[in-house]
């Protein structure tokens, strides 16, 4: 059968998600199980969004509503773009496979960052184009470096701000240095910059997307409900880009790829200051305690701008997951971001937090 498969599948590898609760459970024999693996929230969902998808369930016999109009509405004013500058997706895992399809040849190069989120340089490697991977700088994505690495073959340069798993941030004049280095390449390439955890940046020297593509420049920033908003599980994402990049992508996009119960959560939460307000609180406060206790046990870290934190353990990050999760702790092994003596932790309740260092602290 190998060869009725395509070539670059064939050469895929596959994505590795967090591992579930109830397999560790299962697998371990568990009755309590943390989950700090996908940076998700731990407060939950937002409660006003669970009453609003308890209103729709009676009509999920319907197909959704493919353009998404409440929510695309709703995100058009919240920018102040139109309404069609913004594309949905079933997660923003979603919309970046369907940039990859839509704009790239084999004979493309994209440019991703050495530790950047993994799922750019998958979308790459699907349509079989050249994936450049360029160094970090004191695990900062080097925009410089990024904007030097472009040539006339390439067509996307992906930038996570703040990138997952290193949880650093690229300022304001980076990206400023970055997009005039572009302007005197004359390079006509697009900058997908993917904001999944700007809802928890307070840096001042933190850049919005937005500002970038209001000045004209082709750049895409995309936005997910699966953090801060807390919907992971209804997987729902967007992109917000000039209206025409936006109308080739929605060539693409299958017809009902985001669903209605997703599109009424999503609806719901972004008028949920209280537990947008909440999560943000408990991530900072928080934050403060690993910090101190990471500190206490010997153990670096890169100090992170978002709900995660990148552990240096000093050993293969994958023995520290392994043990942690036999105490059901499930944390996320980082050798396939290159991090070989890395995990990185999410920030969870307070509970979650205590009984993360209490086991860390016996396994090393
Ligand atoms: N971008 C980044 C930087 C992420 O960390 C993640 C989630 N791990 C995603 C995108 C995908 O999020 P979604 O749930 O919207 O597909």
């Amino acid at each position: 059968m190998r060869n009725f498969v395509r070539k670059n599948v064939l050469n895929f590898q596959p994505y590795i998600p967090g591992k579930p609760i109830d397999d560790v459970k299962r697998e371990f024999n568990l009755k309590e199980v943390v989950k700090l693996a996908s940076n998700e929230n731990p407060l939950g969902p937002s409660p006003a969004s669970v009453s609003s998808i308890k209103k729709v369930l009676n009509k999920i016999n319907i197909y959704p509503d493919g353009y998404c109009f409440e929510l695309r509405k709703k995100i058009a004013a919240i920018y102040n773009v139109g309404e069609n500058q913004i594309i949905f997706g079933n997660g923003t895992d979603e919309i970046i496979e369907l940039i990859g399809k839509t704009f790239l040849n084999p004979e493309d190069e994209i440019i991703v960052s050495e530790h950047a989120f993994i799922r750019y340089k998958m979308a790459g490697d699907l349509m079989g184009c050249k994936v450049i991977e360029v160094p970090m700088k004191n695990y900062k994505h080097d925009l410089n470096a990024m904007a030097n690495a472009v040539t006339k073959k390439t067509k996307i340069v992906f930038i996570a701000n703040p990138n997952n798993p290193t949880g650093t941030y690229n300022t304001k004049d980076e990206f400023e240095m970055y997009f005039s280095k572009l302007s005197i390449l004359n390079s006509q390439l697009l900058t997908f910059i993917d904001e999944a955890y700007a809802e928890y940046v307070d840096e001042k020297d933190y850049p919005l997307g937005l500002s970038s593509l209001k000045k004209g420049l082709n750049v895409m920033f995309s936005r997910t409900f699966s953090k801060i908003y807390g919907l992971a599980g209804l997987r729902i994402g967007y992109g917000v880009a000039s209206s025409e990049i936006i109308s080739y992508i929605e060539r693409v996009r299958p017809p009902f790829n985001v669903s209605s119960v997703a599109q009424a959560g999503a609806i719901a939460s972004l008028d949920d200051n209280q537990h947008i307000r909440k999560s943000k609180e408990l991530v900072s406060h928080e934050k403060k305690y690993l910090y101190e206790e990471l500190k206490k046990i010997g153990l670096d870290y890169i100090p992170s701008v978002a709900n995660f934190i990148l552990v240096n353990v000093k050993i293969d990050g994958r023995i520290i997951f392994e043990k942690l999760l036999r105490k059901g702790v499930i944390v996320r092994a980082m050798d396939e971001y290159g991090l070989k003596n890395f995990v990185r932790v999410t920030i969870g309740t307070s509970m979650q937090n205590r009984k993360f260092i209490k086991e860390v602290t016996k396994t090393i």
